[in-house]
């Protein structure tokens, strides 16, 4: 039996391909400690892990949604919460950590501060990636325009001066570059398989492209007789008012029900009548509906589209974010789906259409899905981490 710490990010997109390879760690017999976020708890409490809040520690950065968009982009900002974050945590998590002598820590490639830890008391590592993995090839399809990429490089110097108060406190870090990226060295699990990693072959073997780790449901879902659309945003960035107006107005007389996600935030009751074929709620279990649809139209996360294509369902692609946008090319590229380009009602049920007409979409998608039952999943997960502990000992 060995001590596992897990951290990760305030995200159900980086958290929920986790929960499936930390139940089965359990299950095994290891012992899990989970550092997250109280809007996770429950989940985590599920899977058998014990769940130790960060909550007080992100409490001094009072982060706004506007915030959270520029995690990830501005280099400065994200370095200040990094830093801000591991020297909250310094005193009493390294303290517990080191007293509780775990044999491995996994964390999710942007939760560095979980990196940090392992480096600062010299434990075992392995990344969590729920993106897909990015090097100089992969890079391509990420499509940075020239602004950011400049933006970045002067920042730089900024981030820099910030981790110097990192390693006043002990942590053995270079500079932001090595802190922030991932090399052919660490340790690895990413959440696809490696035919849907864009040039999974440049990546060392210490990258292991377990595919997308699904949450299983302890029952069986029926298909409705009737055609039916699933629509979702995300959780993060899903406050698009307007567009779910449009969607009702592209599908209501439509021959198809459709099941629309519109996150906590959204008034349902604002969106107008509600059209007979339409069930909209703040949040649906993803993997049940995903196996009751023909479509989704989808914002392109990771997770989403991984599920999606997991449960051999075709899509249409309306991504918001950089990240989003090299996943939906990724899709677009390997056949699985159309692009919604411009959000009128006429443009969606057209793409609706297109997708549920065209059955070489289908096709794709169950090719894809094929290489993600392959690929080995949470179990896959689990054994690298315990192979790892077990070669250290
Ligand atoms: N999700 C869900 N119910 C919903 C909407 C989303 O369970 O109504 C889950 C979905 O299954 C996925 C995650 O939330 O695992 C969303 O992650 P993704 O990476 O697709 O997008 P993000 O929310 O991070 O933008």
């Amino acid at each position: 039996m060995s001590k596992i710490a897990f951290f990760c990010i305030p995200a159900h997109g980086h958290t929920n391909p986790t929960l499936a390879v930390v139940k089965e760690l359990v299950r095994r017999g290891n012992e899990v400690r989970y550092y997250s976020y109280d809007s996770l708890k429950e989940k985590i409490q599920a899977t058998g892990a014990e769940y130790i809040s960060c909550d007080s520690y992100d409490n001094q950065m009072n982060l706004t949604p506007q915030d959270g968009k520029r995690i990830g982009k501005d280099i400065v900002f994200s370095t200040e919460i990094l830093v801000k974050t591991t020297l909250a945590m310094d005193d009493t998590i390294i303290d517990e950590l080191s007293k509780w002598e775990p044999d491995c820590i996994v964390a999710d490639s942007v939760a560095i501060w979980g990196k940090l830890a392992a480096y600062k008391l010299s434990v075992p590592f392995i990344s969590s990636t729920t993106t897909f993995a990015f090097n100089r090839y992969s890079a391509k399809i990420m499509k940075q325009n020239i602004t950011q990429l400049f933006t970045m490089l002067f920042s730089i110097p900024k981030a820099n001066k910030l981790i110097k108060k990192l390693q006043v406190k002990g942590y053995p870090v270079k500079n932001v570059l090595s802190i922030l990226q991932n090399d052919n060295d660490t340790n690895t699990i990413v959440y696809t398989s490696p035919e849907f990693q864009p040039c999974s072959d440049t990546f060392s073997d210490k990258y292991t492209f377990v595919g997308p780790s699904i949450r299983t449901l302890d029952y069986q879902v029926i298909k409705p007789q009737r055609r039916t659309i699933y629509i979702s945003m995300g959780t993060v960035n899903n406050l698009m008012e307007d567009f779910y107006r449009k969607c009702i107005v592209a599908l209501k007389d439509s021959d198809f029900d459709v099941i629309m996600s519109v996150g906590e935030f959204i008034d349902i009751e604002k969106l107008g009548d509600l059209p007979q074929n339409f069930t909209i709620a703040k949040s649906v279990n993803q993997i049940e509906v995903l196996q009751q649809v023909d479509a989704f139209l989808t914002h392109c996360g990771m997770n989403s589209v991984n599920e999606a294509l997991y449960y051999k369902v075709p899509l249409v692609m309306f991504p918001q974010t950089t990240e989003q946008g090299g996943v939906a090319y990724r899709v677009n590229e390997l056949g699985a789906g159309v692009y919604l380009q411009e959000d009128s009602p006429e443009k969606i049920k057209e793409a609706i259409q297109e997708v549920l007409d065209n059955h070489l979409y289908k096709q794709s998608a169950e090719e894809i899905s094929k290489g993600f039952h392959r690929a080995g999943g949470y179990r896959l997960a689990a054994d690298k981490i315990e192979n790892l502990i077990n070669k250290r000992q």
